[in-house]
């Protein structure tokens, strides 16, 4: 088929002979509700964009709307999130949305690290990530936001290197600490919503408690082997982690990743689970994980929902909490020290 020349927002583009302006939008990959269009000399409604066929040397405008409480995004960002913005369900809307949003990821680790990288890609505003480790050599079968050349560098260093690189627009905050009793609630208070990476119960136990005080949604998740679980947790509409796990279990009970594996491919799809209800939260789309504990068995692929209730005698969340002030339970000395060296966020 010929083609045409035309000019849009002053640049020469190549088309096909009578294509439409709808035509247009969509070889840009805009979604018209964004724009404005002026046609050499005309503003042309959405409602006419597809009977509206181009000529030869016709001058587009594709004015979009900024400011004044729409959207404020740049051409560029318009184009890397073109594939949200033609969602209906998302839309600029939704991206507006991400943009403004502020997400803490707890752990750049397994889980971590595809968490962080599709919130970062996706342009979530303001991107915290808080880890005390530094990567270790064992980390790189799973932690993919670290590279051989990033060993034995603080691995908040190493991510926010690789998030910026994927999308320069973003904040990122870095924590090079480990989260306690005296930090968690004035880190987690900047956020709108918390992710949970870890792979240990002290911390896992912290942040459920802080996020139910500080009323903050939490995606959590852990890994371990070939299996992994994913639940969210939004205080007041549904079940928080001690609802279905009242107490840590018995010291030395239940292994670590680091003492029983795991299939780095599952901190993958987990941790892109983890991302995906992160979206989903802060766009509205879709029914969250709340009140369903989402179990995965690698081995045999498949997923099974758990139905989980609020439990009106959690101590944390319950109607008579006897939780109000932050537990700081210990992780066996040896089990530590190995944590401090070997790192243990999934
Ligand atoms: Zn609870």
């Amino acid at each position: 088929m010929a083609k045409i020349n035309v000019k849009v927002n002053g640049r020469k583009e190549k088309i096909e002979e009578r294509a439409s302006l709808r035509d247009l939008f969509n070889k840009l990959e805009i979604n018209p509700e964004v724009a404005v269009t002026k046609l050499n000399d005309a503003i042309i409604d959405k409602d006419r964009y597809n009977e509206t066929l181009l000529k030869e040397n016709d001058e587009i405008e594709i004015i979009f709307f900024m400011g004044g409480g729409a959207f404020d995004f740049s051409e560029e960002e318009i184009e890397r999130y073109s594939r949200h913005i033609i969602l209906p369900e998302i839309s600029g809307q939704g991206q507006q949305k991400i943009k403004e949003a502020s997400v803490l990821v707890v752990g750049a680790g397994g889980l971590g690290s595809p968490v962080a990288y599709y919130l970062a890609a996706a342009g979530v505003g303001r991107l915290g990530i808080i880890d005390s480790d530094l990567v270790d050599l064992s980390n790189l079968q799973r932690q993919i936001l670290h590279t051989t050349a990033d060993l034995d560098r603080p691995k908040v260093e190493s991510a926010r290197e690789k998030l910026q690189a994927i999308n320069p627009n973003i904040e990122i905050i870095t924590y090079n600490q480990y989260l306690n009793k005296d930090n968690v609630l004035e880190i987690i208070e900047s956020f709108d919503l918390v992710v949970d990476g870890v792979d240990n119960f002290p911390t896992r136990y912290l942040l459920n408690d802080a996020c139910v005080m500080k009323n903050k949604p939490l995606v959590e998740a852990g890994i371990l082997r070939f299996d992994g679980q994913i639940m969210t947790i939004k205080p007041g509409e549904g079940p928080c982690y001690r609802c279905i796990f009242t107490r840590p279990p018995a010291e030395g009970t239940i292994p670590s990743c680091q003492e029983a594996g795991v299939l780095g491919a599952i901190a993958g799809t987990i941790g892109t689970l983890q991302a995906t209800e992160a979206l989903k939260i802060i766009t509205g789309v879709g029914k969250p994980l709340i009140g369903r504990l989402l179990i995965y068995d690698a081995k045999e692929l498949s997923f099974r929902e758990v139905e989980i209730r609020r439990n009106p005698d959690c101590p944390v969340c319950g109607d008579n909490p006897t939780i109000t002030e932050l537990i700081e339970y210990e992780l066996s000395c040896e089990l530590h020290q190995q944590t401090e060296e070997a790192g243990d966020n999934e």
